[in-house]
């Protein structure tokens, strides 16, 4: 049997469950210090800093993700209904893709840098060498959980770290595959899978780690970020927040909204970088509304709760979450949707107008079904709108003028965007992905990951042949004179 063969799944994808059988799993003889000094004797050894070793996981976990991808579909449709194309383009594909990438460039990647220096510095080289930070510990979310928690030890185990992953205990099916799984595929003395809630991640908090990747909500953050400073420990926080999305007099509209409901509805709008709001202009706005419900029909069906196609929310405590944004003093009312089921964590697809900016579906992260579109007056005032608010971790903006478009990206600052689309900024693996502000700090994807968790050594390699007394003591007047000539 495999590991998630007895687990029912939500969803149309398989029977659909009432809760998931599983609860969150804690390792409840978890000795923390004893982790990691154990994968430091592996780090201080040097098996993972060979080029044959990193490569080596890296087909490893290729395997594992091919070789075992119908336990993680499973897991997921267990966890989160994720429908199965859905789960495996957004979790094991952009995986794979990242394995693809490391694998093809990694010699390059390793090789010391050559810099140019300076006169002065002649005859010598300036190098920059790449070199693993050491033990790094990556925690996961829930939303994706897959994908969240494996993208990021792509680029730790191409950079020679050993790595300790601890899974989102909110999507617990999908914790309990990784933790079965991986160890049977990689190197169990550098790669752990620590799973649990907060008591496991507060125990992992409190060890020294060479690296902190965090994802999750800012609140968290704000907790690791605190862990990591008392060891001066670098973290990268991939947190969250309100992406807002413009939507301009001059855009293709039937286009720009399916383009919106695809991305916000994807994983019922448990996604980062989900469009949290629209704002549009006032003339197209009507014409925006019927376009938005054309293309959730035509996604989606009349009765979304019937097709395999739409995820559920994650669980019963999200659930509430979302349902007090909907019923919230000036939420406004569904344009179309607004249909609930607790005992199927389903909320429908629904865009809601009428909403005050000032109400809590508009200050929260919404993180679900619901797509406020607010009416303003022009570009200027969607700037004015967006820049009264945290920074976003993105911001959409669909517009044939060129123009509008580079005024809205010159005036705002987010952690991405993308021009007429939403979510597509994540695929190209050359594009870092990362917050500002209250959205995150530091990047990743493709080589930004192996950069990430790599440390950058600048080394400049002398020449003995040479040793002018010009730069040592006594000083004199004439030294002084050279010096100011090439300095
Ligand atoms: P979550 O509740 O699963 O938390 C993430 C991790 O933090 C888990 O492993 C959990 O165990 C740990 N954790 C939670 N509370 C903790 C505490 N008090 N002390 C120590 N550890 C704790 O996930 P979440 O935070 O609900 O995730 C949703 C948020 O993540 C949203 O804000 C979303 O926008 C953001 N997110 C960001 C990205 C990105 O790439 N920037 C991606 C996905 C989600």
């Amino acid at each position: 049997m495999t590991t998630t063969e007895s687990i029912a799944t939500k969803g149309q994808t398989t029977a659909r469950s009432e809760a998931s059988p599983l609860t969150p799993r804690s390792t409840p003889d978890l000795d923390a210090p004893a982790l990691v000094a154990e994968l430091r004797t592996t780090f201080a050894s040097g098996t993972t800093k060979s080029i044959a070793w990193r490569k080596g996981q890296l087909k490893a976990l290729r395997r594992m993700l091919v070789e075992r991808e119908d336990d993680i579909l499973n897991a997921l449709a267990s966890d989160l209904g994720k429908p199965n194309i859905e789960a495996f383009v957004t979790e094991i594909a952009f995986v794979l893709t990242e394995i693809a990438v490391a694998l093809k460039n990694l010699d390059r990647w390793v090789r010391p840098e050559k810099v140019r220096i300076p006169a002065t510095q002649l005859p010598g080289k300036g190098r920059i060498y790449r070199d693993p930070l050491g033990v790094v510990l990556v925690i996961g979310p829930w939303n994706y959980p897959v994908q969240l928690l494996l993208a990021p030890i792509v680029g730790a185990i191409a950079a020679g770290n050993c790595v300790v992953l601890k899974p989102s205990e909110v999507s617990p099916t999908v914790s309990a595959t990784l933790s079965a799984i991986i160890p049977q595929y990689l190197d169990n003395s550098a790669l752990r899978v620590v799973e649990g809630a907060i008591p496991e991640t507060t125990a992992l908090l409190a060890q020294r780690w060479d690296h902190i990747f965090y994802t999750g909500h800012g609140s968290t953050g704000r907790i690791v970020m605190a862990a990591a400073a008392k060891n001066l420990t670098p973290v990268t926080l991939e947190l969250g927040g309100k992406s807002p999305t413009y939507v301009d007099a001059s855009a293709n509209l039937t286009v720009a909204a399916k383009r919106i409901a695809w991305g916000k509805f994807l994983n019922a709008g448990q996604t980062c970088v989900a469009p949290d709001y629209v704002l549009v202009h006032r003339s197209v706005e009507a014409e925006l509304l019927k376009k938005l419900q054309e293309a959730v029909t035509q996604m989606y069906g009349v009765n979304t709760q019937e097709t395999p196609d739409f995820a559920r929310i994650v669980d019963s405590r999200h659930f509430i979450r979302v349902s007090a944004l909907l019923d919230g003093e000036g939420a406004g009312t569904p344009f179309f949707g607004g249909e609930r089921d607790a005992s199927d964590c389903f909320i429908s697809p629904t865009v809601l107008v009428g909403t005050d900016p000032e109400s809590k579906v508009m200050q929260d992260e919404i993180f679900g079904p619901l797509l406020p579109v607010l009416a303003v007056d022009g570009v200027e005032e969607a700037i004015a709108f967006i820049n009264n608010r945290d920074k976003p971790l993105a911001l959409y903006v669909f517009a044939e003028d060129k123009q509008i478009a580079e005024r809205v990206l010159d005036s705002t600052s987010s952690g991405g965007a993308c021009i007429n689309g939403t979510l597509f900024q994540l695929v190209p693996p050359t594009l870092p992905f990362g917050g500002v502000g209250e959205s995150g700090q530091g990047a990743y994807h493709g080589r930004s990951t192996f950069e990430t968790f790599s440390h950058h050594k600048s080394v400049l390699k002398k020449t003995t042949r040479l040793d002018p007394p010009i730069a040592y003591p006594p000083y004199t007047e004439r030294k002084k004179k050279i010096l100011r000539r090439f300095l």
